[in-house]
């Protein structure tokens, strides 16, 4: 039997509906593991609590720690994979975190849960057991951080979150899963092509991101600069474009040596260099806008962070 190592940190996953009240909170000890017997027919199962909160409580520090926490913990070779468990709404930030961060070959899945845990449907044991047993899957070792709910297998890179409370909000636009779960097993389809790793080791950096909009001045972009950002991701139009009133920010922004990296806020397709307008891609590629492709603002960002952290 294969040797689980689950860390903890909160969410949905983790919590409970107050019936009178009708809000859902943060439970003082964790439902899941008194589920953990029904897990234990799939693999050996180590507990770690990392944290107890809501996911838009985690920060990048959070993530560092749970990054040394694996480290620390696989280091003996006694676990065979890790499956953190972790609320939703920024699941794929530290998802995407590790995968930059981390360069074992070890199954690293995290799972979470739209449901808590005593409501009629609810998600949270379920997806822990598919992620135990991805992690468990001879298969899913050296294919990168991994994201298991709802039946599929989900790269770090690729998934996001596309519903607010559905149960099958985790998509990897444009690409799909990797992957699916089954009663019989786990099924891979796909696998990634390459990965990056970017070894951080503090997080030393402040990195803006904005959404582009139509008409939108370059007062933040002064802004960002004046505050001290070291670095500003754009999420521009289409195939990446802006609107000519950014360009005198951008201008400022590159002047103070702060990189610039542009994505597309459309979730599928990527930011190149197509037009030659005032504001368009190519223009903007000549002024030294760095084009990040395929990624989301929220990734785009975190790689610009610890790519700044790590030098
Ligand atoms: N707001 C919750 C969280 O991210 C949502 C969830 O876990 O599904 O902690």
């Amino acid at each position: 039997m294969k040797n689980i190592l689950l860390i903890h940190t909160g969410g949905t996953i983790a919590m409970k509906l107050n019936t009178d009240t009708g809000g859902v909170i943060v439970s003082a000890a964790n439902p899941l593991t008194m589920e953990i017997d029904k897990i234990q027919q799939f693999a050996r199962i180590t507990e770690i609590e990392a944290f107890n909160i809501p996911s838009p409580h985690i920060t990048a520090e959070h993530m560092l720690n749970l990054k040394d926490l694996i480290a620390e913990q696989t280091t003996s070779g006694e676990f065979d994979g890790v499956v953190i468990t972790h609320g939703t709404d920024t699941l794929e930030e530290t998802a995407y975190f590790l995968e930059l961060a981390t360069s074992t070959d070890l199954p690293i899945v995290l799972t979470g849960a739209m449901r808590s845990s005593n409501e009629i449907g609810s998600d949270g044991v379920y997806n822990l057991m598919s992620a135990v047993r991805v992690a468990a899957n001879e298969n899913a070792h050296g294919k990168g951080v991994l994201v298991v709910l709802n039946d599929e297998i989900h790269t770090a890179t690729n998934v996001t979150k596309t519903h607010a409370s559905n149960v099958s909000t985790f998509q990897s636009p444009q690409y799909g899963p990797i992957g699916i779960v089954t009663k019989s097993g786990i099924h891979f389809h796909h696998a990634p092509l390459s990965r990056i790793f970017l070894p951080v080791q503090a997080i030393s950096k402040k990195v803006a991101m904005f959404k582009v909009y139509e008409g939108m001045a370059s007062d933040l972009l002064h802004a960002a600069s004046t505050m001290g950002y070291d670095g500003v991701v754009l999420e521009g139009f289409g195939q990446g474009n802006v609107p000519p009133t950014l360009l005198p920010g951008i201008r400022h922004l590159l002047s103070e040596k702060v990189p610039v990296i542009l994505v597309s806020r459309c979730f599928n397709g990527i930011a190149q260099d197509v037009y030659a307008y005032e504001g368009g891609g190519k223009m903007l590629k000549e002024m030294g806008v760095q084009f990040e492709h395929g990624l989301s603002g929220q990734k785009a960002r975190l790689k610009l962070l610890l790519t700044l952290c790590s030098k």
